[in-house]
């Protein structure tokens, strides 16, 4: 709850001077898709590429922030809102100070992506739909979710059982499937080269 008494103080150091001297824009990659679709594994590749294209970066991946800033939270659909609503103003923050923020975090439902999309300026938000088939996701089980999941001893699990609701009109869609990490890290930077002038 906003305190009424609480008032914002100005600074005198804004984005823009931050931008200027690191010398290239700020915004967010906000990677979604089901567990295992490749989210982390394309965040950290792509972070990798921008680092050596001297690109000041910094990766927030689910599985680490919910062991340290959101680990009182759960998997409920108020929870999954609330994790979702924090790490969007951490971002918020980041991109403030004036870093490239590169998100990974299932984000399921439309709404709550919608929300963290809402808190920056157009052009900031950049969502990128990490594409791939539920059996795909299920066969390459990387951390053994989807067989506990399937047991039944892991509950509103994203595709088994709690919804993931696809983007309708995400920046950019990458197919997991069918491309090479390399090549998906590559049609990003793509992206950003033609849209954010990188
Ligand atoms: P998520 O963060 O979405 O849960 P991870 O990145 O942790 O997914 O796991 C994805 C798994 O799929 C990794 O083991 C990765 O090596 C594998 N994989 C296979 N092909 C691809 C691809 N084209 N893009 C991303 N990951 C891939």
């Amino acid at each position: 709850m906003v305190k009424s008494n609480v008032v914002w103080h100005t600074q005198s150091i804004t984005k823009e001077h931050r931008q200027r001297l690191k010398k290239h824009k700020s915004f967010v990659l906000w990677f979604t898709g089901l567990s295992a679709s490749g989210k982390s594994t394309l965040a950290n590749a792509l972070e990798c590429k921008l680092h050596k294209m001297n690109i000041h970066t910094y990766l927030l991946d689910g599985d680490n922030i919910r062991q340290g800033l959101n680990k009182d939270l759960d998997f409920s659909k108020k929870d999954r809102r609330e994790n979702i609503r924090r790490v969007a103003e951490v971002t918020k923050l980041f991109v403030d100070a004036g870093i490239v923020v590169l998100t990974a975090f299932i984000s399921p439902y439309r709404t709550d992506r919608e929300m963290a999309r809402q808190l920056f300026n157009p052009g900031v938000f950049i969502e990128i739909y990490v594409k791939c088939p539920l059996e795909i996701c299920e066969k390459r089980d990387p951390k053994g979710l989807y067989k506990k999941a399937r047991s039944g001893s892991i509950p509103l699990f994203t595709g088994i059982s709690a919804p993931y609701e696809e983007p309708v009109k995400p920046e950019i869609v990458v197919d997991t499937q069918n491309n090479t990490v390399n090549e998906i890290v590559d049609q990003i930077i793509d992206y950003l080269k033609t849209k954010q002038n990188l």
